[in-house]
């Protein structure tokens, strides 16, 4: 089992598809183990795009992020890291795949709707970015025996 960091970004809020994103990730069997609403402090977005930090759209990354509240969540499941990925898309809208959130969803690379970590080494940095200790615990659910 693995766990990935996703953050469904201020267009996802903005346009009410906060429910039909975490479908995607529940109908495909995947377990929303920590969620929260939160605004997100700049030095946080920085922090965790800090290798965009020269290019000349970072200050309109930084602005969108700042801009209104994120969905943060973790997402356990078989080869999760991977699988969410997949069901993101690629960066550009337009060069994803149909099907995926990204193509479904999005138009253009600047509100993409939606972060997902891209290797087990950066889930875990993502993870602790985004929970406290506090706030991480595990469940059971049912389903986990069904599909895993
Ligand atoms: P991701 O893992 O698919 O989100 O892509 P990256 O980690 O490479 O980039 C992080 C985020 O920066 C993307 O999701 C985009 O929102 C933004 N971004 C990346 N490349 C570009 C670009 O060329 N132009 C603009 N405007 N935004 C970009």
């Amino acid at each position: 089992m693995q766990t990935t960091l996703v953050l469904l970004k201020p267009d996802t809020v903005q346009r009410g598809l906060i429910g039909a994103i975490i479908s995607r990730f529940e109908n495909k069997g995947l377990k929303i183990s920590w969620m929260k609403l939160v605004q997100l402090p700049k030095s946080i977005v920085e922090e965790h795009y800090d290798f965009l930090a020269d290019k000349p759209f970072f200050p309109g990354i930084l602005a969108y992020m700042t801009g209104s509240p994120v969905v943060a969540m973790a997402i356990t499941g078989k080869d999760s890291i991977k699988t969410v990925r997949m069901l993101t898309g690629a960066t550009n809208p337009t060069e994803a795949l149909p099907g995926s959130i990204r193509w479904d969803f999005a138009l253009s690379i600047d509100a993409n709707i939606i972060h997902a970590s891209d290797s087990e080494e950066t889930a875990a940095k993502e993870l602790k970015r985004f929970f406290s200790e506090w706030e991480i615990y595990s469940y059971e659910k049912i389903s986990d025996k069904v599909v895993a």
